[in-house]
């Protein structure tokens, strides 16, 4: 059977692959990866998100097929959110990309964040969740240290759907927002040992609530391999190995099963079930 794996987070706008970026995504095509979706975080990368899927569209199966996400991720506040929030908008009106994001809330622990950077980054998050109502889009969701107050706030809007990418919650969690139609990213941080209970999220979580994600160039296992022309999404085929080895189903089936729920959620609409 021949492997197309469906890397649902990634940043192949990210201009350190600009000098490679044919070579890096042909390689991770001829290494199995038939989609990806590419995932803005500020205005520029969420065009170059646009860009390439309209540039690769015509180019054939050397390639994986591109999906775009725009959005305005929280440690890129904008210094004119309205423009931002405007020129998002239009670049979905007229690009029409899968998804929007990634976008959400950062408040690491440790780090010293204002109450106005806080408000900013929570006005902003709640206007791109806005789009995803007005637009019927998913949402990429990127949260650290602002878990109970995401969730807060996508219990109040239940007509929305999207990921948790990189999800570091608990097996119980991750199930009730899979039931209410949310999908868990899980990333290559299932390789590390020490993650017990990521490890716990794959084992308990029906395969039907999961997908597999990259993130890269800055998720990952700390491989940034781009220098070395070996690109990450190919990392993605030890995610999956590792799930169905939690699981304990086979890796035929979780690759079947987490590619069904991507295309679910970001080619063929979650609404459409
Ligand atoms: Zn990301």
């Amino acid at each position: 059977m021949e492997l197309s794996l469906f890397d649902t987070h990634t940043h192949y706008n990210h201009a350190s692959y600009a000098p490679f970026q044919d070579r890096v995504l042909m390689g991770i095509r001829e290494g199995g990866i038939g989609d990806v979706l590419v995932a803005g975080y500020d205005l520029i990368s969420s065009l170059a998100a646009c860009m390439m899927k309209e540039q690769f569209e015509g180019r054939g199966d050397a390639f994986p097929r591109i999906h775009a996400a725009v959005g305005i991720h929280p440690e890129y506040l904008p210094k004119d959110p309205e423009k931002d929030l405007a020129a998002l908008r239009a670049m979905i009106e007229k690009y029409h990309p899968a998804a929007i994001g990634e976008m959400g809330l950062h408040f690491p622990r440790g780090k010293q964040l204002t109450e106005d950077v806080r408000a900013r980054q929570m006005e902003l998050f709640l206007r791109q969740l806005s789009l995803c109502e007005e637009y019927d889009l998913p949402a990429v969701l990127h949260f650290v240290g602002a878990a109970a107050k995401v969730y807060g706030i996508i219990e109040r809007r239940p007509r929305i759907r999207g990921i948790l990418h990189g999800f570091t919650g608990s097996a119980e969690t991750a199930v009730c927002y899979g039931k209410a139609g949310w999908l868990i990213g899980i990333g290559p941080g299932i390789l590390r040992e020490n993650v017990k209970k990521l490890k716990e999220v794959c084992r308990r979580v029906p395969a039907e609530y999961l997908v597999a994600e990259t993130d890269c160039p800055f998720g990952g296992t700390g491989i940034h391999s781009v220098a070395e022309g070996r690109p990450d999404s190919l990392q993605l085929k030890a995610v999956m190995e590792k799930i169905a080895e939690l699981k304990e189903e086979s890796f035929e089936e979780v690759q079947r099963t987490l590619g069904e729920n991507a295309r679910r959620m970001l080619i063929h609409g979650y609404r459409e079930e």
